[in-house]
Order: C-alpha cells, then sequence, then structure tokens
C-alpha cells in the first residue's frame, strides 16, 4: 500500500468537510448502491449524506424485490439534509420510477452544485432497477438537462441513444457526442464492457468537441459488484474537493482500478462480489 494514495485527497483538519449528497437505491448486500457511496466517499475523505430512492432485497447474483420510496419521502429526506448540510456535490445512482425521476429532476433544476449522474437501470446479475416506463425519454428530458456530467456504460448509453452498443472507439466517440447533445455538460462513456487490454473511457468534458480517452489497465476479476456506482460517486467527491472534471475522472479511475484489483481479496462470493473499497487501508 502507498500511505501518499490513501490519504492523497483526505482534508486537513482545519478546512471543513465537503459533503455529497447520495441519491440512489439501497442494495442489501452492502456491495453496490447507497453502500458504495457511503464507502467510496470515505475513501475519498469525504462525508456522505443520503437520500434512499428504494430498498432492494439483493445479493450479488440476484435481485430479490425492490420496494420504491414514495416521492414525498424521497423529497423529505433530500430536504432534511439539504436543511442543516451544504451538498458539494450531488450523485445520483438509481432512481428507479418516473415518479422517483420527476421528484430527483425538480430537486436538481434549482442547485448549483455539481451532479453526476449515473443512469443505472440494471444490475450485473442481470436483473432490472427500472420500473416504468420509457426511462431513455425522462432521463433525457428531466436528468440530463441538469446533469455537470453522466456517466453511462456502453449497454446504457446504447439504449439511451437506441443504437447497437459501440464496439470501436470512433463509435464511442460517436456516441459520447450524442449524449453529449442530450443536454448534460459533460459525459464519461465508460469502456469497461468491452474485450480490450486497456479499460478506456471517453471523457467528453464541458465545452470540448473531441472525447479524451482515459486509459487504465484491464483487471482481470469475476469481482465488480458495484464498480459503476463507485465510480460515480469518486467523482463526486473529487468535484466537491474542488478537482476539475478531467483530475476528478482520472482518481476516479484509479481508485476503481485499485478497487477492483483488490476486490478478490475480499473472498465474499464466488462471482460478482463486490469490489474492495478501503484497499488502500486493509
Ligand atoms: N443495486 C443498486 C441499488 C444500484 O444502485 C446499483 C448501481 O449500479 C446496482 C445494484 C448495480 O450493481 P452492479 O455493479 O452489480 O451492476
Amino acid at each position: 500500500m502507498d500511505p501518499s494514495e490513501a490519504t492523497r485527497n483526505i482534508p486537513t483538519s482545519s478546512s471543513p468537510t465537503r459533503v455529497v449528497l447520495a441519491i440512489a437505491g439501497s442494495d442489501s448486500s452492502g456491495g453496490a448502491g447507497i453502500a458504495a457511496d457511503i464507502k467510496t466517499g470515505g475513501a475519498f475523505g469525504v462525508f456522505v449524506a443520503t437520500a434512499i430512492t428504494a430498498l432492494t432485497a439483493q445479493n450479488p447474483e440476484r435481485v430479490a424485490a425492490i420496494y420504491p420510496t414514495s416521492p414525498a419521502a424521497l423529497r423529505a429526506q433530500i430536504d432534511a439534509v439539504c436543511e442543516s448540510l451544504p451538498a458539494h456535490a450531488i450523485k445520483l445512482g438509481m432512481l428507479g420510477n418516473p415518479e422517483l425521476v420527476r421528484t430527483v429532476s425538480d430537486f436538481i433544476r434549482d442547485q448549483n452544485a455539481p451532479v453526476v449522474a449515473d443512469p443505472v437501470l440494471g444490475a450485473t446479475s442481470g436483473s432490472t432497477l427500472w420500473q416504468g416506463e420509457d426511462p431513455a425519454t425522462l432521463y433525457k428530458e428531466l436528468i440530463f438537462p441538469y446533469a455537470t456530467v453522466i456517466t453511462p456504460n456502453l449497454p446504457e448509453a446504447a439504449f439511451l441513444l437506441g443504437e447497437n452498443t459501440a464496439t470501436t472507439d470512433a463509435q464511442m466517440e460517436d456516441q459520447a457526442r450524442a449524449l453529449q447533445a442530450m443536454g448534460a455538460k459533460a459525459v464519461l462513456l465508460k469502456g469497461g464492457h468491452l474485450d480490450t487490454p486497456l479499460a478506456t473511457d471517453y471523457l467528453l468534458a464541458s465545452g470540448e468537441y473531441t472525447p479524451q480517452p482515459i486509459s487504465t489497465p484491464r483487471v482481470a476479476t469475476r469481482h465488480s459488484h458495484g464498480s459503476g456506482c463507485s465510480l460515480a460517486t469518486a467523482i463526486a467527491a473529487g468535484l466537491a474537493q474542488g478537482l476539475t472534471m478531467k483530475q476528478a475522472v482520472a482518481a476516479a479511475k484509479t481508485y476503481i482500478q485499485g478497487a477492483l484489483s483488490h476486490s478478490a481479496r475480499l473472498a465474499l462470493v464466488p462471482d460478482n462480489g463486490p469490489v474492495h473499497h478501503f484497499y488502500s487501508y486493509w
């Protein structure tokens, strides 16, 4: 372990702690969703407040049941947090249904803090995390216009665009541009699903036309549960701490690469186990 890596983003005791508000679902098995958000924030030295969109009865193998929060209960959580804590960045994970997308949209449209929106519609285990009418239209109209950055993976991007999944760098660049045209200021299109030696994501930053490839060595592991949630929260943590988008994405990618590299050490389940959020510490 490189101790400087573990502590690189931790504020000194005299600086006010930065807060990320995570609006996401709970994964009862602790690897993804809100649990991943809290752990990732902990690893980055930011304080994570939460507004839970749904309880999922879930483990790395399957989502057994989804119990959505009511719109009023979600809004009450958000308002209670914002009444007393400053949200320096907002992370959106599983929203789950159209009513909750509308509730979240009503909130984020008035916010100045950066919004990192992970358009989560399903789990790697194959189960859906969405109930209701066409999520693509709802996300495009109600979430993306208020997002500082969106973080789709390749299947999510293809779904949102109504296109085939990108398989080449040129297609990824085109899809990143097409997604940005839907209203988000920046797009991080994650290439983790491609079978290439490097895990290359494309970041199309605000005001830029050419998406920049950001590559890290691909980690060969069976255990990546919660990696998408954690990446988005790591970006939110960096933005909350004042990093630029490019710096925040680079730091988040490095963190996830470590969390994936060490996931097998948790030795919890044979397949699709969670990433190791605290790999720098234990
Ligand atoms: N469950 C919840 C509640 C989530 O928010 C997410 C986030 O992406 C997932 C599951 C996805 O898990 P996985 O990383 O296995 O796709």
